[in-house]
């Protein structure tokens, strides 16, 4: 199923197409990008962070 996602910081994904909303995200205001990968992944197109604290 296509999702869209966010490049930026905040690592969003959203269900409907837009732009990114996220506050202080590297990329707030730009495009999300089409996705439609089944496993979360987004294909390693999203930034990878690992000094993130995990939630949930
Ligand atoms: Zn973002
Ligand atoms: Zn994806």
């Amino acid at each position: 199923m296509t999702h869209y996602i966010c490049t930026g910081t905040d690592k969003g994904v959203s269900d409907t197409p837009g732009v990114c909303g996220g506050e202080g995200c590297s990329k707030e205001g730009e495009s999300l990008e089409a996705c439609d990968c089944a496993d979360g992944k987004h294909y390693g197109r999203q930034i990878h962070n690992h000094n993130d604290e995990e939630v949930g």
